[in-house]
């Protein structure tokens, strides 16, 4: 474990910065490899993150382990986060209040970590990132699908905005939609191991 997660942890298990920690049981920082190509970030943890502090260990977890594994991705490859570590109270949208509040620690992780490619889970992770690139954040049905090269916190990474898993598990049309958007994102990854090697 480098040190700089460690200390990172220590923050989150600690933090009071927002009324979230009240209700939480775990807080849930991530996880993943710190060296990983590819990060995927999504909104907050629901009931079964905040029991495991895992993230994506629930229904949308399962399903995210499926268009994972189409990807030929596999979890200790990548690296997984939210935008908000502590759950919201049934499962509500997180507060802008909440996502200020939260915000230096999704910052650390992408500075440290440098992902290649940011996959964004949902809207508000979308307009978390596009606002860390100073761009404006589309809708989010405009925006899947459809790679974005920028600099996230002067890190130059391609943006990949989808759905949240969450969405497609009783509709089927958003995880065609999921499925589409992870072939694109296994081909964007072999653009650029190609790109490596040349
Ligand atoms: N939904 C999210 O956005 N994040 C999780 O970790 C689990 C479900
Ligand atoms: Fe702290 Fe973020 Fe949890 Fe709020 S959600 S208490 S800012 S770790």
């Amino acid at each position: 474990m480098q040190p700089w997660y460690q200390t990172l942890e220590e923050k989150i298990k600690k933090c009071k910065k927002c009324p979230l920690h009240t209700g939480r049981q775990n807080p849930v920082v991530g996880e993943g490899s710190l060296e990983a190509e590819v990060m995927f970030i999504g909104e907050a943890p629901g009931r079964w993150e905040d029991i495991k502090g895992k993230p994506f260990v629930g229904q949308a977890g399962k399903l995210l382990d499926s268009l994972l594994q189409e990807a030929g991705l596999s979890r200790k490859e990548i690296y997984i986060t939210n935008v908000v570590k502590c759950r919201p109270p049934g499962n509500r949208d997180p507060r802008k209040a909440e996502i200020e509040a939260c915000r230096p620690y999704l910052d650390e992780q992408i500075i440290r970590i440098k992902p290649k490619i940011i996959v964004c889970l949902g809207r508000h992770s979308l307009k978390e990132v596009f606002r860390k690139a100073g761009l404006r954040p589309p809708r989010i049905t405009d925006a899947r699908g459809k790679p974005v090269n920028a600099r996230v916190l002067g890190i130059p990474v391609i943006i990949l905005p989808t759905l949240h898993p969450a969405a497609a598990l009783y509709n089927p049309n958003v995880k065609s939609l999921l499925q589409e958007d992870f072939k694109l994102l296994k081909a964007l990854l072999k653009g650029a191991s190609q790109k490596r090697l040349s």
